[in-house]
């Protein structure tokens, strides 16, 4: 199912903007007007070219009409509808056992024109199965491969529609279920609440940077990091119904918005972080600690809330026996995760927010690297300056507090709380730090569907990190992302072969940062910085996160919202960018005079040589020491490979030289400049 996303065609809910009696009037037009200006009507091609400007400019590249859900201009439409999710959880783990046992009420609300006679639910924890589909499509010797869990384990299913709870049977699909209902659950505002018994073991096997939970043993004791840790619904959209696309690993989530309240049963001595508002700390802090809370809450300084001294003390825990439960809420949220664990220092600092709100920045980590140089002890204060820049750049964080909890993962984020690799430090901690903590705008706010356009939400997220590039003092590069220099990208253009519009599940997973990170970031900041400007760009961006917040967009949605704000027609990028693996080479093929002569002004050839195009930025360096930038837009190139144009020169030329800041990611850079002969 994944394959046919590649096809633009067949998901773009969009206008048929192509006519034959348009092409038609296009064409004599083009005629008449070349024939009147006495320009000859041939394309001036190169036939050594790999260019075709008809790939490029290809008037088919979205075709279909815009929908009552999804306007045209790439807003939601009047119709619009998104169905709900509220959660009511209460779980207990069983840390003898690595066993987590729980109950899951879903409120489910059918806001869609169709009546539902089937759910589905996600039962992601059968990922761990060792027959899995996740586990049956990563080749030997890949320690995705390893999976060792029994996945979850279904006790009851039970639905409350109208006045009756009755038993429901279901049909478990991998890593989906599907609830058979007994009479359908209708359209426009249906409601029911189904409440499912389950367990699971918590994984403890590490699979590189794709784990995305488990269970970590420190010298002192376990951490717990749980995530997808109850059964999920699974997205009804307008797009394609059920999203039952299988989880496989690689690929991420896509899921509907609403509240949820949940507990956690834990021994006496653990500590929990999780998504959303702590509701019951009377009864599990200390007196002691919930005034260093209430004093984290106003201080810009990082306070420890549990110091590295207080691990392990009885003194340090409300109880000293038996089981404490947390109790958690948090609003309008797509998911919640949580960790917990007896070896825990717990940091906190406040969050300065616009509007004078604030929020509170945390961080979580065994006491063992509490004494680590530049490390985890910093967490929280990175979090509050990161959180900081993206809500005055964005839109404000929305939710009261922010966690970073050290596990054995290369990062991965959810609703308020993210895991992250517990080796890290200094500008690495930093830079994994605002990565994670970046997702909050994409996919948290901005819902996208990451299952299939992982670019949603990793190549923005890595986009907004290289805006975020100087907020510390030591100035590091938050994204690995140089926007100076396109040097980073041209290898990623030689290299790969896939498309970044791909399922993350159907390229090599050590592809996946190269296509779905790297060169869609790199696209964004090309539109920022290159092909339109700034103040553009980021307008028209700023309302794509407004427009799309708490909903789900698709690309065609993101690709016509630029189009319409900013006043230009980029299809020719979207395609070329995301849905090829073309490369791009501009080079300067001849330079002369009018009438031989220098004063008269010179004349410069161009080609474009590979199939990708730009638009050109050209310095003509004089020997008088006069230096002339010219500036040409892409439809230079609508009709063929070479451009020939004049500029005003007043000495001899002493060198050409095309993309002289080294923006563009040219594959070729040896053709780039012209020097006149000695
Ligand atoms: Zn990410």
């Amino acid at each position: 199912m994944p394959k046919m996303f590649t096809k633009p065609v067949l998901n773009a809910p969009r206008g048929n903007r192509v006519t034959y009696a348009g092409l038609f009037l296009f064409f004599i037009t083009a005629v008449l007007l070349a024939a009147c200006e006495g320009k000859p009507a041939a394309m001036t091609m190169d036939n050594n070219s790999h260019y075709d400007p008809r790939q490029v400019f290809d008037l088919q590249f979205m075709q279909n009409n815009s929908t009552p859900e999804r306007s045209a201009s790439g807003v939601p439409g009047p119709a619009y509808w998104q169905n709900r999710a509220d959660y009511k959880i209460t779980a207990k783990l069983d840390e003898t056992q690595n066993l987590l046992k729980g109950r899951v009420e879903i409120s489910y609300t059918n806001n869609s024109p169709d009546d539902l006679r089937y759910l589905w639910v996600q039962l992601y924890q059968n990922i761990y199965r060792s027959d899995s589909r996740a586990a049956l499509t990563v080749p030997y010797g890949n320690p995705r491969a390893d999976r060792i869990t029994d996945g979850v384990q279904i006790y009851a299913v039970s639905a409350f529609q109208g006045t009756t709870l009755e038993k429901i049977s279901y049909y478990v699909n991998d890593t989906n279920m599907r609830i058979d209902l007994t009479k359908p659950l209708i359209k426009h505002g249906g409601r029911i609440r189904l409440t499912i018994d389950y367990s699971f073991a918590v994984s403890s096997v590490y699979y590189g940077p794709w784990t995305r939970m488990g269970v970590m043993n420190t010298k002192d004791g376990p951490i717990f990091a749980i995530s997808h840790w109850y059964p999920r619904m699974m997205v009804y959209d307008d797009v394609h119904g059920w999203n039952t696309v299988p989880y496989r690993g690689i690929g991420e989530f896509f899921l509907d918005y609403g509240d949820f309240d949940y507990t956690i049963e834990v021994p006496w001595n653990y500590i929990v972080v999780g998504t959303g508002a702590l509701i019951n700390r009377d009864a599990v802090l200390t007196r002691e600690e919930i005034s260093r809370l209430d004093e984290a809450a106003r201080s810009d300084k990082t306070i420890h809330i549990v110091a590295s001294s207080d691990v392990g003390q009885t003194g340090a825990r409300p109880v000293s026996n038996g089981q404490l439960t947390w109790h958690f809420r948090a609003h309008n949220v797509r998911d919640v995760a949580w960790a917990a664990s007896p070896v825990f220092v717990l940091d906190a600092v406040k969050i300065r927010l616009p509007d004078n709100k604030s929020a509170l920045a945390m961080a979580a980590y065994p006491r063992d690297i509490a004494n680590v140089p530049d490390g985890w002890s910093y967490a929280a204060d990175d979090i509050k300056q990161e959180i900081e820049f993206f809500s005055k750049q964005f839109t404000p964080y929305p939710y009261p507090t922010a966690t970073a909890v050290a596990m054995p993962l290369g990062g991965m984020e959810y609703p308020a709380i993210v895991f992250l690799y517990v080796n890290l430090h200094g500008n690495l901690l930093s830079r994994f730090l605002a990565h994670e903590i970046g997702h909050t705008w994409f996919p948290m706010i901005v819902g996208s569907n990451e299952h299939l356009y992982t670019w949603m939400d990793e190549g923005f997220d890595t986009f907004i990190n290289s805006q975020a590039f100087d907020i510390f003092n030591h100035g590091i590069n938050l994204s690995g992302l140089n926007t100076n220099s396109a040097d980073y990208i041209t290898d990623v253009l030689n290299k790969e072969k896939f498309p970044i519009m791909t399922a993350a599940d159907d390229i090599p997973e050590e592809v996946v940062y190269n296509l779905e990170y790297k060169k869609a970031a790199y696209g964004l900041s090309l539109l920022r910085n290159y092909i339109l400007d700034q103040d553009n760009f980021d307008h028209a961006f700023k309302d794509y996160i407004a427009k799309w917040a708490y909903r789900h967009p698709t690309p065609y949605d993101f690709f016509r919202l630029i189009n319409n704000e900013t006043g230009e027609d980029l299809d020719w990028f979207w395609k070329e960018w995301f849905f090829e693996n073309w490369k791009l080479d501009q080079t300067v093929t001849d330079v002369r005079y009018v009438d031989n002569d220098p004063k008269k002004g010179g004349i410069i050839t161009i080609m474009n040589n590979d199939r990708m195009v730009m638009p050109v930025v050209v310095a003509v360096h004089e020997s008088g020491g006069k230096t002339t930038i010219i500036k040409l837009p892409v439809e230079i190139w609508a009709d063929g490979n070479t451009w020939k144009f004049k500029v005003n020169t007043s000495s001899k030329i002493r060198s050409v030289v095309i993309d002289p800041d080294n923006l563009l990611p040219d594959v070729d850079r040896t053709n780039n400049a012209w020097n006149a002969p000695p």
